[in-house]
């Protein structure tokens, strides 16, 4: 199994090292090859994504990423900047598919800004369509109208195969779950989510034993936060996905707990923790690698077909947060404070006991 190893800007390296670490200790056959992305391989090759390490992704099994961006890198023109490694990887490897789990950890439930009551075993799943939408669509640009006015303008566009083949996920990814899928979307304003609405709808015939309710954008930004746990599977687009998957996040109480995937049809895919560079704390040694380590485990289970494996890295979390130990981010009082690397050395520790 060749592993592909970005770990990227800020903190990348750091919450990387510690997963990479932690994969190794599995003892499987497993070949792990890195390469620089984002800001870092612009410094490097003036490229964010350099031909090498799209390569290296290509060719390999499942790709590891960290993170990328930094402030010194905003200037920089558009193809440059370090977020466009990340679009040229999901459109290049076609990872259509981003699988975000949001998992409350009964030892985090108080660490939520939201009651605990809402998010004490929360475990919801939203699925974000991930290569097409406002993200992508053209024409898209700048320019000055006839008054002389600068205007920007982007193009929201989905095609039907596009909405289809992420409802399939939808509803496939229900039927192993709690057979619940919600479709979120802005039918009531955008063509664009009128065409979605009537397509996720077309392919829920196939899935009888799926419920299957629609609700749009706004509401479901205020339903996550009022009654979370009424959700199983989440389906929207890109735009949509990008913001309320975030929003689920906080539910979790940190952003340095959750996973990513990002699947092409074949399960191949990307496996990245949903946070960003986090600039301000890197290189400090403080940032949470479990949201990394979380997404291995779904890079065994996902691609690689190592379930065992997978749940071993979870249960080795678990119990590390069962210990108390703590990075700053999900601190409380009563907890032990601990740093990324004893975190890692504490995850390792718990996984082979
Ligand atoms: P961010 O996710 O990097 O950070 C938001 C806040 O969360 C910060 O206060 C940060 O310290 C904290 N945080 C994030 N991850 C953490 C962790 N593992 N442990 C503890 N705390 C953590 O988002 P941002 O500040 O908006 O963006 C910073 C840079 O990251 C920007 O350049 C942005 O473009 C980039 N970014 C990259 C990705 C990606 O690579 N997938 C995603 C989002 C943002």
């Amino acid at each position: 199994m060749k592993i592909a190893v970005l770990p990227g800007d800020g903190i990348g390296p750091e919450i990387v090292a510690e997963t990479v670490t932690l994969l190794k200790a599995l003892d499987l056959k497993m070949e792990f090859e890195s390469a620089p992305v984002g800001g870092s391989a612009y410094d490097l090759t003036g490229e964010p994504l350099p031909a090498a390490t799209l390569n290296l992704a290509k060719a390999a099994d499942a790709i590891l990423f960290g993170a990328v961006g930094g402030p010194q890198y905003d200037t920089l023109p558009r193809p440059k900047r370090p977020e466009q490694a990340l679009l040229g990887l999901r459109k290049e490897l076609n990872l259509f598919a981003n699988l975000r789990p949001a998992v409350v950890y009964p030892e985090l439930a108080s660490a939520s800004t939201i009651k605990p009551e809402v998010v004490a075993g929360l475990d919801i799943l939203i699925l974000r369509e991930l290569t097409g939408d406002i993200y992508f669509g053209q024409p898209r640009g700048m320019r000055t109208n006839a008054a002389g006015e600068r205007e920007g303008f982007d193009t929201m566009h989905y095609s039907e195969s596009e909405v289809r083949r992420i409802a399939h996920s939808g509803f496939k990814a229900a039927m192993k779950r709690g057979r619940k899928l919600c479709s979120v979307d802005k039918a009531n304003v955008l063509e664009t989510s009128q065409l979605w609405r009537d397509v996720v709808t077309e392919v829920a015939k196939e899935y009888p034993q799926v419920d299957l309710s629609h609700m749009y954008v706004d509401n479901a930004a205020m339903q996550l936060l009022k009654n979370p746990k009424q959700f199983d599977v989440i389906v929207t687009g890109n735009l949509f996905g990008d913001i309320l998957s975030d929003e689920a996040s906080m539910l979790t109480g940190s952003i340095g707990m959750l996973p990513s995937a990002s699947l092409d049809e074949n399960n191949k895919g990307m496996y990245e923790p949903i946070h960003g560079s986090a600039p301000d704390i890197a290189g400090k040694d403080v940032a949470n690698p479990l949201a990394t380590m979380l997404s291995a485990a779904m890079m065994l289970r996902y691609s690689l077909n190592q379930d065992l494996a997978a749940v071993r890295i979870e249960t080795a979390v678990k119990k590390v947060l069962a210990q108390g130990l703590r990075t700053p981010d999900i601190y409380q009082a009563g907890t032990k404070k601990v740093g990324t690397r004893e975190m890692g050395q504490a995850v390792l520790a718990a996984l082979k006991a």
